[in-house]
């Protein structure tokens, strides 16, 4: 089972960093933007981790502690404050208040996972896939098509990207064996987006299945250059694992430094 982690934050640029960062390193996230509402959700899911803001509305995270840290089923969770407050005294407020750690804000992207790994039991570290066995990137910027891909990737190490941006920067920082694209919009902003994704070298370097978006023109996708393969949404759950066994396959043979496979 994946770990959960809850964050209550009301500040949407902070919780929207947080929600990258801990998806792409395989968590599963639950979020709350006031302090009333994490706290509901804290007893209802019972998450491994709450990571909470400091300044909240209807109740501040001073008031979800306490109310947290009474509680039997809840106060063995790990919570963690994140915090603007600069000064040390601040900080023994925040650990006096029964929070177990804290965390700067401006969140570093460098060094949250890392930060927020230590107060999970060991077993629930980011999950790092097994050398060797390839990883998936996917960029999806919609709900319906994730629902629909997910089953399709049966146990395969994955991780999501809700935009082609985000898929870019993910690729600067992971070793991907693939990109599956399925992005739900105008089939040319679609198809430019990836275009201009490919004048970065990490990205550009991916084999790439891309499911066409409906309308496309005829001809509008030979645009895209190199290993890309373009699929209907509509495709059979079979012919999706074979494309993807194939252009694995491929891909093993290239960095094996086998050229003579074309
Ligand atoms: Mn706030």
């Amino acid at each position: 089972m994946p770990t959960r982690i809850l964050v209550i934050e009301d500040n949407p640029a902070n919780m929207e960093l947080m929600t990258y960062l801990l998806n792409a390193f395989g968590y599963e996230l639950l979020t709350a933007s006031d302090g009333e509402t994490g706290l509901t959700m804290a007893i209802r899911e019972q998450p491994d981790l709450i990571i909470c803001d400091v300044h909240l509305p209807q109740l501040d995270g001073y008031g979800v502690i306490r109310v947290l840290k009474r509680q039997p089923a809840l106060q063995e969770i790990p919570a963690i404050a994140v915090t603007a407050l600069a000064m040390a005294g601040d900080r023994d407020k925040l650990l006096d208040a029964g929070f177990d750690g804290y965390i700067s804000k401006p969140i570093e992207p460098e060094t949250f996972i890392a930060e927020i790994a230590k107060f999970l039991p060991a077993g629930q570290a980011p999950r790092t896939p097994a050398p060797g066995s390839p990883l998936l990137l996917v960029v999806c910027n919609a709900e319906s098509n994730r629902a629909r891909l997910a089953p399709q990737l049966g146990s395969r190490e994955t991780v999501w990207a809700d935009s082609v941006r985000q898929a870019v920067e993910l690729a600067q920082t992971h070793t991907f064996s693939l990109a599956l694209v399925d992005l739900e919009g105008a089939p040319e902003d679609c198809l430019r987006d990836i275009e201009n994704a490919k004048s970065d070298a990490a990205f550009a370097a991916l084999p790439l299945i891309i499911f066409v978006p409906s309308g496309t023109p005829k001809g509008r996708t030979g645009a895209i250059s190199g290993t890309a393969r373009f699929l209907p949404r509509t495709v059979e759950p079979g012919v999706l694992a074979d494309e993807i066994e194939t252009c694995l396959h491929h891909e093993n043979r290239r960095q094996d430094g086998d050229h003579t496979d074309r």
